[in-house]
């Protein structure tokens, strides 16, 4: 399957407005991080989306995608939902429902940010996006041939979903994950999971919590993302142990 990080930047983004910073200040576009997003496409042509960022229009528009099945989401924090209502681009030119799968809590709090979604009346002339909600449970569901496991994770007070499909798992936001979940990490041969900052952050793994997990879970390769303008790419990805490298923007594997 194919992996295309849309978006690796912590709630801001980076550049931050009016920062002056070395990392701001960087002409490496590795330096440039949209919101936090992921696009998987399977080998059986599923095309998966985790989080609808803020900046979910130019990451559609920067890697030519022009269509997605469904959209998986770690929680409702708006870096990772506000791109949503452009999925209505998607849904007029399709003719088609977009599903939208997340834990209970995310999907109350979408239905409040995104009220107008159910309107009737803005459904029949297609005028908002068309999308159905599943509350999915922390055990393994499908969509379509394609099984999907959540991987429950802590961030600060706030249970959220990371996602393994396949031998590849999506973790962001987390700041503490029980040995149970971690179990459902064995061999890996990709883990992308959020390393925020240098500095301890109550609500966000930093660089070494990160380091820590991907020792543990031992995949062969490991990409941090979630990254703050305290992360200048080129010193910080040269300083990293053997295996884990800093994820960026349209950074594209294949699994
Ligand atoms: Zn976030
Ligand atoms: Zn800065
Ligand atoms: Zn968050």
């Amino acid at each position: 399957m194919k992996v295309i990080i849309l978006g690796s930047g912590t709630s801001q983004g980076v550049p931050v407005i009016g920062c002056k910073c070395e990392t701001c200040s960087s002409s490496n576009p590795k330096d440039k991080r949209l919101r936090t997003s992921a696009y998987i496409e399977t080998n059986e042509g599923l095309k998966l989306l985790i989080d609808t960022s803020i900046d979910f229009r130019q990451q559609m528009l920067k890697n030519k995608i022009d269509n997605i099945d469904a959209a998986f989401y770690t929680h409702h924090h708006v870096d990772h939902i506000n791109g949503m209502d452009d999925l209505r681009q998607i849904t007029q030119r399709y003719d088609k429902f977009i599903d939208l799968y997340a834990n209970k809590t995310t999907v109350d709090e979408m239905k409040i940010s995104f009220r107008y979604v159910f309107d009737k009346e803005l459904i029949k002339y297609k005028s908002v996006p068309l999308v159905k909600f599943h509350v999915i449970k922390n055990r393994m569901f499908k969509v379509k041939d394609v099984e999907i496991m959540p991987v429950e994770c802590m961030h600060g007070n706030l249970k959220i979903f990371g996602y393994r499909i396949n031998n590849f798992a999506y973790i962001t936001d987390c700041s503490a994950i029980s040995d149970k979940e971690l179990k459902k990490l064995e061999g890996l041969k990709v883990l992308v999971i959020n390393a925020l900052r240098i500095r301890p952050h109550p609500t966000h793994f930093n660089l070494q919590e990160a380091i820590g997990i991907s020792k543990r879970v031992k995949p062969k390769r490991t990409f941090f993302t979630h990254l703050t303008h305290d992360i200048l790419h080129e010193k910080i990805n040269s300083s990293l142990p053997k295996g884990i490298e800093l994820a960026y923007d349209n950074l594209e594997f294949r699994i």
